[in-house]
């Protein structure tokens, strides 16, 4: 093994999780070697500058949003910021473009009534809404909140797109994600008091958290199992299931295709970064990047959008994004015994989004980090 052996604490995966993690040993005093699969750090937060001067995620639009300024202090060591409210557009069938999440402008859009203000807007959702005496799935959840109209237009055929499932079968968690308004808002994420992208994007980001004199990364390199026996402890950002080969069954990940062209500039038409399509067709979304701060360094005359085209995982080459969350909990469930037995296994520590099957945002993944980190180093005082 060609990896340095004087490091004793393996991190396997260079996304947020496995960076956060070693940087947070590292500063205790901890010597780790870091090692992911691809050939470059920051997981699927991954971001580079292509020809056209634009900032493109590869692995989808990745926006910092967060109420835990402490998250945001830790990071701020990093990287400047620059100030982005992530603005939202649906493309409905209609060809109509409509503000999401849903908010008074919305509803006048598709009901086609003016509504003065919140107060109309609350009473109209209110009476199309049909209350649920039990919320069992993400249908329920919607139906008692915004009736089946609304439902069937913004969540139904893209929730099938998204996840393979319909919206009954999911979990409500899923979809309360997305708020309802009643007045004019139309941020994407309104309840969130921080909202920005790091200055010199991800990749520089997680560059930066890695640069330190304990740590050393090793990018194409799969983690092997054999490598525990040269390490005191690993970190592991791969899946849970993958790790113990599947023997409880596999936990399955939603995974997108993602299409990057270049349009003439003058062809845009949204002012919203990201237009999502709630139609039947294969598309749930598409980003214009130069419409993101710090995305559009050459003017060029060209812009680039990545659209997102969802799929099984296994028809990806094994790319993992989104675990599912069924209302049944089943794959929860799985996981769970995964989980029971990782605890046979005191060498090692499962982190981040694939190492936990959470879907998780990167604030939620950088502060549960720097918390096993914590407790981690804590329990070897
Ligand atoms: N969703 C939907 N229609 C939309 C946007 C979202 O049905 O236009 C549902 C869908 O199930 C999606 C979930 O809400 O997976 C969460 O959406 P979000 O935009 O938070 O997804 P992410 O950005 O994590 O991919």
């Amino acid at each position: 093994m060609d990896l340095n052996l004087n490091r004793p604490i393996l991190v396997a995966g260079a996304g947020f999780a496995g960076s956060v993690l070693a940087r947070c040993l590292s500063e205790k005093g901890y010597k780790v070697i870091v090692i992911d699969s691809r050939s470059h750090v920051a997981g699927n937060a991954y971001d580079e500058i292509n020809d056209l001067g634009i900032r493109v995620h590869r692995y989808g639009p990745h926006l910092f949003h967060t109420n835990n300024m402490k998250v945001v202090e830790w990071l701020s060591r990093f990287t400047e910021w620059l100030p982005y409210e992530h603005r939202v557009s649906a493309l409905l069938p209609s060809g109509k473009m409509a503000p999401l999440p849903i908010n008074r402008r919305t509803l006048e859009l598709v009901f086609g009534k003016s509504l003065a203000n919140e107060e109309e807007a609350k009473a109209l959702l209110a009476s199309v809404a049909r209350p649920m005496p039990e919320v069992r799935n993400a249908r329920d959840y919607l139906l008692s909140q915004i009736g089946e109209d609304l439902t069937d237009l913004f969540f139904a055929p893209y929730t099938r797109k998204m996840w393979g499932y319909d919206l009954s079968e999911m979990d409500a968690s899923v979809v309360k994600r997305i708020p309802i308004s009643y007045d004019d808002e139309d941020r994407y994420f309104p309840h969130d008091g921080f909202q920005a992208v790091p200055k010199d994007g991800y990749t520089r980001l997680i560059e930066n958290v890695l640069d330190h004199s304990s740590i050393d990364v090793y990018l194409s390199r799969p983690f092997e199992r054999e490598m525990l026996n040269e390490f005191d402890h690993a970190f592991l950002c791969l899946p849970i299931d993958e790790f113990f080969c599947y023997s409880l069954g596999p936990l399955p990940y939603r995974s997108i295709r993602f299409h990057h062209a270049s349009i003439d500039r003058a062809q845009v038409r949204t002012k919203a970064a990201t237009v999502n399509r709630t139609d039947n067709s294969e598309i749930t979304r598409s980003t214009y990047w130069h419409l993101l701060p710090g995305h559009d360094l050459k003017n060029s005359s060209q812009v680039t959008v990545t659209s997102e085209e969802p799929c099984s995982y296994e028809d990806n080459g094994y790319e993992r994004y989104y675990p599912i969350k069924t209302s049944d909990d089943r794959f929860g469930e799985r996981y769970r015994q995964y989980v029971k037995m990782a605890q046979a296994e005191p060498k090692v520590t499962f982190i981040g989004r694939c190492g936990t099957y959470q879907y998780l945002d990167m604030h939620q993944v950088v502060s549960q980090t720097i918390a096993i980190a914590t407790r981690w180093i804590e329990a070897r005082a």
